[in-house]
């Protein structure tokens, strides 16, 4: 199935001023489109993947009878298009607190803010573009760690629950150089978490 940009829930500048509303458009009508135009460019050579959830083609990837080069392209813009529909999906200009994610992250992690320390850490850490993620393992337990590029944790039958995106031009047009500022300020809208 062709697939295509989610819809918004809220404008371009509903995050201001933690995420400003040029690198929003930016970001979602530029840089997600692109994703999503180049992953369809493989699809449409594979019309056996067609019914296929992107989420399930991601998990077989390494197993389908693909090129490698189609296999990179996938892995690259399906997880580039993955990625950032969670992205919007998990941020909110309101918080809507996830209190049974909230309560798993405390058992795991000891408290909120040993979780946001640790998450914020591999922000800081991660070299280069990538993403930090917090994701449900192949075991059910929640496991916070960093991929690099568009890798999604899909690809090792992990579920992706909270992603970070820390490509510069998640941040770049207002933060520059500070991505430790960017990620701050990123908390406040990530709604599933007070
Ligand atoms: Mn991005």
């Amino acid at each position: 199935m062709k697939q295509s940009l989610p819809v918004l829930p809220y404008a371009f500048d509903a995050f201001e001023p933690y995420i400003d509303a040029r690198t929003m458009e930016v970001h979602y009508t530029k840089h997600h489109q692109t994703y999503v135009d180049k992953l369809n460019a493989v699809l449409d050579k594979h019309h056996d993947l067609a019914a296929m959830p992107l989420e399930e083609i991601m998990m077989k990837l390494s197993k389908l009878h693909l090129s490698d080069a189609d296999k990179t392209a996938i892995r690259n813009h399906g997880g580039g298009h993955l990625n950032h529909s969670l992205f919007w999906h998990i941020m909110s200009p309101q918080k809507d607190r996830d209190e049974s994610l909230i309560t798993e992250i405390k058992g795991t992690f000891g408290s909120l803010d040993e979780f946001t320390q640790l998450f914020t850490d591999k922000a800081a850490t991660l070299f280069g573009s990538g993403w930090v993620w917090l994701v449900r393992n192949d075991k059910k337990k929640l496991e916070v760690y960093t991929l690099p590029n568009q890798d999604s944790p899909y690809l090792t039958d992990h579920t992706p629950i909270i992603g970070l995106d820390v490509w510069e031009h998640a941040y770049y047009l207002k933060y520059q150089n500070r991505r430790a500022e960017y990620v701050a300020a990123w908390w406040n809208v990530l709604k599933l978490l007070p």
